[in-house]
């Protein structure tokens, strides 16, 4: 049915609804019919795709070959052991990637949006996977449309469309049927499309389809976004392909001196083989992505949603954040202070009634219920409650002086009208930023500009938020309501300051950001004077060098100019959602790696384009938070600082295993490679190999996912997102690390076989495993030693080192393991000299940091100094 060619009676009659809405027991009957209301996701795995995955693993399928190449060779025994462990790694991986799974889909029903529909009679709040067909939906400005609806009223409702038609202009949208006809989507003037955003006005709608029916689904094939790799997967995913290469070649280098040399080619294939694996770091990529995975588990309980998961990768690397004012570095508990009036103002058709406080009770959307709890804009509620307390009640006048009209709120008009019918005319109220409402007034009023101005900068520097107030009266009400005809003549009536107190743990953070190399700026739709006395407060401003620019600063000033300060402003006051886009662009533009945070419709191209786009889970719009990264669910400023916290530790410790199966797997090479060379037979077996590379090299590699932040994490400079993940030493580390394990392994081997120790390969594997955990325990922390950090502060790394050494323990005491792994039972004396000579990695490595702190490499890095500044002023001058 071409439900827009049909009038909204007819579309009720066939969907079996009404404007009351349906029955909850019937929108459930309709859901368990056509399903829930939302797209098909082709990324969710069953139990079984994530089995299969684990087995698909190119890793997987060479073990396979080696326990194939074992049976060929008759040691049959091998191949189980093999076997074994492919299992054991399947069960490992599969575990751990559900989990991982299990922690986004909480994450995600967590970010589900809902949407306000009418059941049983009355508006509540439904899941919009729970829509049906028939379903009456309320939407407002903010909104993202939930399904495909038809309209059945309209209020001045405009729909961005821009996701699905690619249209950019907002398009009007009514309730009447269209005539006849051919219409494609962008002109069905009374539909409304799942996934497209209202942008203003308000509406009632009836569903008239849900999930892959909707037009989004039909084209959500299309839109299907690809599996999200995170920059440092991408570069770790390069650096596997080049290290696959070198395992390789390493391993048919191996096979090729061994032969030369004479030896068994079955067994050299079988170590060969092993070394290619033992080369690879088969495990990083999924351990990457568990620990971003728990990372975001961990952001949620500091009241930090993440909708990208690349987003937490990066959030360490934020160097500037910007932030909206109200509500994230203040309280958003707006008190008036005080009035002021200008004298003699008298308004017919008010009696003697006081002219302001008639204005603050009936120019407000701010009402409160009968146990006195109020509901509204926080700055509306402040204005109403004020007057109410001073006997100007909003329902008492506002039956007497009834609202006939209004123009609504908005953040570039900066102030709103209402209209109301008085007996000697219609009264217009307004309301608004001082600065919008003198333009508007009436030549008499013009003489007064200069005292009223004073007036209201002086509030403004002390931090007030100072709204003004005008009113006018017309004979009746005018036929077209624009501002530009409503808002003009105005006679100013007064004004009030409002106090909104800062956040104390805003100011805390403002502190630590600015430890940690990261510049808080202030974005305001406020007065210059109120946001920099609020900034100062702060601690946002705090040396002349910080500049403060407003709206039409800004506007002034061409490329060239801003983007030589941009780096210096501290403070946006009096700007418009669309100027964010401009300021993200010019930092990005000097390589600052932006977060921004937005609440509104039109805040979504900021949020979109910013580094990390942030949404308020307060007070946002859904439109907001379809565009952002992450989402505050307190709306506190604190918050996005502890999120960097998080950030840089998640992304600490991903450079921890990086480094540790790095390390490790340079051991493995250095020992296996360099022994024959030295003379000495190979040193291990390939299942020796194996089982290191899987239980020694995983459980604790796992664990240094859970180590908690370092001491200095907030008062070091970010890391560039664009940096390789080899510099600070990293590469210079592993090979160091490596090569010392390696090296002591060939030590013992050598030394044992001299002493004519029949347990020499026993003993050699001992070192190689246990050297590795003592590599793990120290680089817990790449700069405090493990006593000063407390052994116990990483519980799953003690139970993982404890694991793992008892069950080395297992193989080479028990009979059973001896004849698997073809271990010996070492005596007493050998167990220890293999234990002294294990701990030297770990004493090493305490040496090495030690040596790092005596040098007093600095715990606080310098920061980079800022450019020459434009103009030492602290205010810019306006460009004439
Ligand atoms: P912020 O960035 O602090 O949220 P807004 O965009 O909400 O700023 O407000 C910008 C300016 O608009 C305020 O300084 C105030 O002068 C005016 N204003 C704010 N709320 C209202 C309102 N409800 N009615 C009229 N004017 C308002
Ligand atoms: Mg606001």
């Amino acid at each position: 049915m071409d439900y827009f060619l049909t009038s909204v009676a007819d579309v009720a009659a066939e969907l079996a609804t009404s404007p009351a809405g349906l029955a909850a027991a019937t929108a459930g009957q309709r859901l368990a019919k056509h399903g829930p209301n939302q797209l098909a996701d082709s990324h969710q795995k069953t139990v079984w795709q994530l089995v299969l995955h684990q087995l698909s693993d190119v890793m997987i399928l060479v073990l396979l070959a080696a326990a194939g190449v074992s049976v060929l060779i008759g040691e049959a025994k091998s191949a189980y052991v093999i076997l074994a462990i492919v299992v054991l790694n399947a069960v490992v991986g599969f575990v751990q990637e559900f989990r991982a799974d299990k922690a986004m889909e909480a994450l995600q029903k967590m970010a589900a949006s809902h949407a306000q529909v009418l059941r049983d009679g009355h508006a509540q709040q439904v899941p919009t996977t729970e829509l049906v067909p028939g379903d009456v939906v309320l939407l407002e400005a903010g909104n993202v449309i939930p399904a495909d609806v038809r309209f059945l009223e309209t209020h001045a409702l405009k729909v961005d469309e821009s996701s699905l038609t690619g249209e950019s202009s907002n398009v009007e949208k009514t309730a009447a049927a269209l005539p006849a006809g051919e219409y494609p989507l962008g002109d069905r003037l009374n539909l409304g499309y799942k996934g497209t955003a209202v942008t203003n006005g308000r509406a009632v709608a009836y569903v008239v389809a849900t999930g892959m029916q909707t037009e989004l689904g039909k084209i959500a094939v299309l839109i299907q976004t690809a599996e999200v790799v995170t920059p440092l997967q991408k570069r770790l995913g390069t650096l596997g392909k080049r290290l696959s290469v070198a395992a390789l070649a390493v391993g048919a280098l191996f096979f090729g001196l061994g032969c030369l040399r004479g030896e068994p080619w079955e067994n050299l294939l079988l170590v060969a083989i092993s070394l290619a694996i033992a080369a690879l770091p088969e495990a990083l990529p999924a351990l990457v992505t568990i620990s971003l995975a728990l990372g975001a588990g961990r952001l949620m309980k500091s009241h930090a949603l993440m909708r990208k998961l690349p987003a937490v990768e990066t959030l360490g690397s934020v160097t500037y954040i910007c932030t909206d004012k109200t509500g994230t570095l203040t309280l958003n508990r707006m008190t008036v202070e005080e009035l002021y009036e200008v004298p003699a103002v008298k308004l017919a058709g008010l009696g003697d009634r006081n002219a302001l406080l008639t204005a603050l009770a009936l120019n407000t959307d701010a009402s409160h219920d009968p146990a006195n709890h109020w509901l509204g804009d926080s700055t509306e509620v402040a204005l109403a409650r004020y007057a109410e307390e001073k006997a100007y009640a909003r329902p008492a006048l506002e039956a007497q002086f009834p609202r006939l009209a209004e123009l609504p709120f908005d953040s570039e008009r900066k102030c709103m009208t209402t209209l109301h019918q008085t007996p000697q005319g219609v009264l217009v109220l307004t309301k608004g930023a001082a600065g919008s409402l003198y333009k508007q007034l009436t030549d008499s009023q013009q003489g007064r500009l200069a005292d009223l101005t004073r007036r209201v900068d002086a509030q403004a520097a002390q931090g007030y938020r100072v709204l003004a107030y005008g009113a006018k009266m017309l004979p009746v009400l005018p036929p077209d309501l624009t501002p530009a005809t409503v808002e003009t003549d105005l006679t100013f009536l007064g004004f009030a300051s409002l106090i909104d107190p800062p956040r104390e743990e805003a100011r805390q953070a403002v502190a630590a950001c600015k430890a940690a190399g990261i510049i808080p700026v202030m974005i305001t739709g406020d007065h210059k004077l109120t946001a920099k006395a609020i900034a100062e407060k702060l601690g946002i401003i705090s040396s002349k060098d910080e500049l403060v620019l407003t709206g039409p600063e800004l506007t002034a000033l061409d490329a060239p100019a801003f983007a030589a300060m941009v780096e210096h402003v501290r403070v946006y006051a009096r700007v418009d959602p669309a100027q964010k886009l401009r300021i993200i662009n010019a930092l990005q533009a000097r390589h600052q790696f932006v977060a921004m945070t937005g609440d509104g419709v039109n805040d979504a191209p900021a949020l979109k384009n910013a580094d990390i786009g942030i949404a308020m889970g307060i007070n946002g719009t859904e439109v907001a938070k379809e565009a952002a990264a992450m989402i505050l669910l307190d709306d506190d400023f604190a918050t996005i600082v502890e999120a960097v916290k998080h950030g840089r530790r998640i992304y600490d410790n991903i450079l921890k295993f990086i480094r540790y199966l790095l390390a490790g797997s340079v051991g493995e090479i250095t020992t296996l490679f360099f022994a024959p060379l030295l003379g000495l037979p190979v040193t291990l077996l390939a299942i020796h190999i194996l089982w290191i590379n899987f239980i020694t090299d995983g459980l604790p590699g796992l664990a240094l996912a859970y180590e908690p932040s370092e001491k200095n994490s907030m008062q070091r400079p970010p890391v560039d997102p664009r940096q390789t993940i080899f510099a600070d030493g990293l590469g210079w580390f592993i090979m160091g690390a490596g090569l010392l394990v390696g090296g002591l392994t060939i030590a013992m081997q050598a030394w044992a076989i001299r002493q004519g120790l029949p347990h020499w390969q026993t003993m050699a594997f001992t070192v190689l495993c246990l050297s590795q955990l003592g590599l793990a325990l120290a680089i817990r922390s790449r700069r405090e030693s493990i006593f000063s950090i407390g052994l116990f502060s990483n519980k799953p790394m003690l139970w993982a080192v404890a694991l793992t050494v008892a069950l080395h323990l297992l193989i080479i005491y028990v009979p059973f393991g001896n004849r698997l792994f073809s271990t010996q039972r070492l005596t007493v004396s050998e167990l220890g000299i293999t234990l002294a000579v294990s701990s030297v990695v770990f004493w090493a490595v305490e040496l090495q940091k030690l040596i790092a702190r005596r040098r007093g490499a600095p715990t606080v890095l310098p920061l980079p100094v800022p450019a020459a500044l434009p103009s030492p002023t602290a205010t810019v001058p306006v460009p004439a």
